[in-house]
């Protein structure tokens, strides 16, 4: 049940297209979840009309989303024709802004990235416009036939509603116009969003079956710092301008081994980030006399896949602050599930314990337990995630 508030109720008034619109999403929806599938029997499935699902169906074809793929097995009569996303065409294009690296990439109505092109991030904010649009020009020239929509990632506070980049903490950038800059020279529409968000609306549309049938998650990126993404009710809660989620700076304890981007040592952030486990690494090593390396976090989940203890020792000890922080998310918010995504998960063996046992302590009498888990999204969930802002508009409900 929602309110239904005066101010907005101009664009949510059922006009008779609507019915239709929503109708087309739904049919759109059972093409992506149960492909391969025939137009009876989305009209059995729907209770929809033979003859509506038929419209309906020319509708999408005709938009490029959806495709023939041959017959089925006839239950008597004609043979049916089997329908699917139409996949291999490109339609979103992705800008995925770590702080290491900017990644821009094309993809298909299934999520299926089809070619991709990545430079190291500058600290340079109108370079990095130039760079980004560059390169959007470049992929786009290619497929002179698309229409694309362009979905930008990025690692800080993004306000939907004025399509810009509040803040960045990682370079000071403020007020960060990129999404307009885009449309302004290309002409595609483009949607902003934090890298958290991103993530969750990609565990929620593309994440493993699990997860898509879950209507209250919360997913929790370790990085350079932590960033947490809330899906209620089936869509991302932004909170006032885009803000929500920051429990990075939740404060899990005293004395961290490394400072917060806010320069606290009692975040979350500051005892739980890819950050805090190299520091933890090193002092291992300092404190046994070993020779120290530099070392990244990719080459320090190999040594610990590997046995090497310190590395072992470093991913533990981090995945216990990681778990006090996702026990009271799970407390404050009760989520169905929590998913964790970074490169930490390439060494969920090794920290799963740690996870488990003191979300464990979490668990209140009588309600059920929430399920801890690594994504399925793979080494780069924030590129899924900026293709996931363009693709998840195609297949939600507008309302
Ligand atoms: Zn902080």
């Amino acid at each position: 049940m929602k309110r239904i508030y005066l101010q907005k109720a101009k664009t949510q008034i059922a006009r008779p297209n609507t019915i239709r619109d929503i109708n087309k999403q739904i049919v759109l929806n059972y093409v992506r979840d149960r492909s391969p599938i025939s137009r009876a029997e989305i009209a059995r499935e729907t209770a929809l009309q033979r003859s509506t699902v038929s419209a309906i169906v020319d509708d999408l074809q005709e938009a490029g989303l959806i495709e023939d793929i041959g017959t089925g097995d006839s239950t008597g009569g004609r043979k049916p024709t089997l329908l699917r996303l139409k996949t291999g065409s490109p339609i979103a294009i992705g800008v995925d802004v770590t702080p290491q690296k900017t990644t821009v990439a094309i993809a298909d109505l299934a999520g299926q990235v089809l070619e991709k092109e990545t430079f190291p991030t500058s600290a340079n904010m109108a370079f990095m416009t130039g760079q980004i649009i560059e390169k959007i020009r470049e992929l786009a020239a290619k497929h002179p036939e698309s229409d694309f929509e362009v979905g930008i990632s990025v690692p800080g506070i993004a306000d939907q509603t004025l399509g810009k980049v509040l803040y960045i903490p990682y370079f000071n950038w403020r007020d960060w116009n990129i999404a307009a800059q885009i449309t302004e020279v290309t002409g595609f529409p483009a949607t902003i969003e934090n890298d958290a968000n991103a993530i969750a609306l990609a565990e929620l549309w593309f994440g493993h079956d699990k997860i898509r049938k879950t209507r209250n998650f919360i997913t929790v990126l370790v990085g350079e710092g932590i960033g947490t993404g809330i899906i209620f009710d089936g869509q991302i809660y932004r909170g006032e301008k885009g803000a929500a989620g920051e429990f990075g700076h939740m404060i899990v304890g005293v004395d961290a081994p490394v400072q917060c981007s806010c320069g606290s040592r009692d975040c979350w952030e500051a005892h739980a980030s890819e950050k805090a486990i190299i520091r933890r690494y090193q002092k291992l090593l300092e404190d046994e006399n070993l020779t120290q390396q530099a070392v990244d976090i990719k080459h320090l989940v190999t040594l610990a896949k590997n046995g090497e203890t310190q590395a072992v020792r470093a991913l533990r000890e981090t995945a216990r602050f990681l778990g006090i922080g996702i026990s009271n998310l799970i407390v404050g918010l009760s989520p169905q599930a929590v998913i964790v995504s970074g490169i930490i998960v390439e060494a969920w063996d090794i920290i799963a314990d740690e996870l488990y046992s003191i979300a464990e302590r979490s668990v209140r009498g009588g309600l059920p337990k929430t399920s801890i888990i690594a994504s399925s999204l793979g080494d780069s969930p924030t590129l899924i995630g900026s293709l996931s802002l363009v693709l998840a508009k195609k297949f939600a409900s507008a309302s």
